[in-house]
C-alpha cells in the first residue's frame, strides 16, 4: 500500500496505550485485569428488556437527529432532578454515540485552526488527539497528588493565552477520580467568566460519586450559556456497550453540533435510545446499588495499597484509583509491565494520562471483591519483591 494514501496528521497519531495493555492482557492466561474503564456489571434488565421490545415492536428506523424526543425530555428531567441544570429538551440536547462522539463534535464545532483548548492532566486519554485532530491546540495544565489532582484556578489562569477558547474539565476524573467540589468550581467558572471563554464539562462519572453532592458548573451563576455539558450512560448504568452519550448546551451552539452530528452519524442507535429511557426513568435504583457496591470496593482497594506503601489518595468518584508508585523505582510503564508478567495483574501506567500521571498507576475497581482480592495479593507480592531487591 503507497504511504501517500494517509492523511500526515493522522500518522503522527499515536494510538491509545490503554488499549495495548488490554490487549495484551487478553493474549495471557490467568490475568486480573483492572485495566479497562468499564464496569463490571451488566446492564439492568429492565433496559435491556425495553430495547428488546422497541424492537419486537418494530422500531427499528432512525430517530430523529437530536434522538428520541421521549428521550431527550428524560435527560431533561433527569439533569434538572439531580443536579439542579435545566435544559430545553427540544434544542439544547443532541443524544449522541457515547460521550465520545459528544465531545467530538463539542470541539469540531468550536474550534478554528491554532485555537487553544485547556486540559486538566492527568485526564482521559481522548481529549488531546480529539482536540488535535480538529485543528485546535491542548493547552495542558498539570494537576497534583499533593492538591488531591483537582484544577486549581490559578494554574489555569496562568495557562490562559489570547488563543485560549475553552476549557475541558472531567469530574470526578479519569484517572485520578479527583472530585471538583462546589467551592473549586465556583473559582474556575470566575476565571472561565473573566476571560470569556466556554467549559466542556465532562460529567460521564457524576453519578459514581462517593462522598458529596455532585455540583454541575452547569449549575452556577452565569456558566450554563457557556458551558457544554458531556455525559452519557456507560459508566453509572453500566452501558458501556450501548454506545450512548448525550450534549446538553446554550440553542445557538447545539443547533451548530447538530450539523455534524447530522452528517456524520444521523441519529444514536435506536434501540439504545428505547434502553436509556428506562434507565433514566427506572434504573435509579440500580445506580445506587452498583455505587454502595463501587464505594466499598473503593474502601477496600485504597486500603490495600496504601498498607502496602503505595501512597494513594482517595478518590471521591469515578471508579479508579491512582496510587503512586515512585517508592518502588520503577517508571509507571515498568511497574505495569513487569506487574502483568510477573503477577499477571494488567494495571495501566499513569504515563498513558500525560507526562504528570508519570510514577501513578491506574487501577479500575470495577471488578468482584474476588478479583480485587487477589489483585491485591499479587501487587503487595510484587512490591514486597521490589523492596527486597532493592
Ligand atoms: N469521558 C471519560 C472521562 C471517560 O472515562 C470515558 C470512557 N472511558 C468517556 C468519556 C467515553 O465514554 P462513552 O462510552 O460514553 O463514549
Amino acid at each position: 500500500m503507497s504511504e501517500r494514501f494517509i492523511a500526515e496528521h493522522i500518522k503522527t497519531l499515536k494510538p491509545s496505550g490503554i488499549r495495548r495493555f488490554f490487549d495484551l492482557a487478553q493474549s495471557m492466561e490467568g490475568v486480573i485485569s483492572l485495566g479497562v474503564g468499564e464496569p463490571d456489571f451488566t446492564t439492568p434488565w429492565s433496559v435491556i428488556e425495553a430495547s428488546y421490545h422497541s424492537l419486537e415492536r418494530g422500531f427499528t428506523a432512525y430517530t430523529p437527529n437530536a434522538g428520541l424526543p421521549q428521550l431527550r425530555r428524560s435527560i431533561a428531567k433527569f439533569l434538572s432532578a439531580r443536579f439542579s441544570v435545566d435544559y430545553d429538551s427540544k434544542d439544547e440536547i443532541i443524544v449522541t454515540v457515547g460521550a465520545s462522539q459528544a465531545i467530538d463534535i463539542a470541539f469540531r464545532s468550536i474550534l478554528n485552526p491554532g485555537d487553544e483548548v485547556i486540559v486538566m492532566e492527568p485526564s482521559f486519554v481522548s481529549y488531546v488527539p480529539t482536540i488535535t485532530l480538529a485543528g485546535g491546540v491542548p493547552v495542558i495544565v498539570d494537576t497534583h497528588e499533593h492538591n488531591q489532582f483537582k484544577l486549581s484556578k490559578d494554574a489555569l489562569e496562568q495557562a490562559i493565552t489570547k488563543k485560549t477558547k475553552a476549557v475541558l474539565i472531567c469530574s470526578p476524573n479519569n484517572p485520578t477520580g479527583a472530585v471538583l467540589d462546589k467551592e473549586d468550581l465556583e473559582g474556575i467558572s470566575d476565571v472561565i467568566k473573566a476571560h470569556d471563554l466556554l467549559v466542556i464539562s465532562d460529567e460521564i462519572y457524576a453519578d459514581l460519586i462517593y462522598d458529596e453532592a455532585y455540583t454541575s458548573i452547569a449549575s452556577l451563576e452565569g456558566m450554563k450559556e457557556r458551558t457544554l455539558l458531556v455525559s452519557g450512560f456507560s459508566k453509572a448504568f453500566a452501558m458501556t456497550g450501548w454506545r450512548l452519550g448525550y450534549v446538553c448546551g446554550p440553542e445557538g451552539l447545539i443547533s451548530q453540533m447538530l450539523k455534524i452530528h447530522q452528517y456524520t452519524i444521523m441519529s444514536a442507535p435506536t434501540m439504545a435510545q428505547y434502553g436509556a429511557i428506562e434507565a433514566l426513568e427506572n434504573g435509579l435504583g440500580e445506580v445506587a446499588y452498583m455505587k454502595e457496591s463501587y464505594k466499598q470496593r473503593r474502601n477496600y482497594v485504597v486500603k490495600a495499597l496504601t498498607r502496602m506503601g503505595l501512597s494513594c489518595h482517595t478518590p471521591g468518584g469515578a471508579f479508579y484509583v491512582f496510587p503512586s508508585v515512585k517508592s518502588t523505582g520503577l517508571t509507571s510503564a515498568e511497574f505495569a509491565e513487569r506487574l502483568l508478567m510477573e503477577e499477571k495483574v494488567a494495571v495501566v501506567p499513569g504515563s498513558v494520562f500525560g507526562e504528570s500521571g508519570e510514577g501513578y498507576i491506574r487501577c479500575s475497581y470495577a471488578a468482584s471483591m474476588k478479583q480485587l482480592t487477589e489483585a491485591m495479593v499479587r501487587i503487595e507480592q510484587f512490591v514486597n519483591k521490589l523492596k527486597a531487591k532493592a
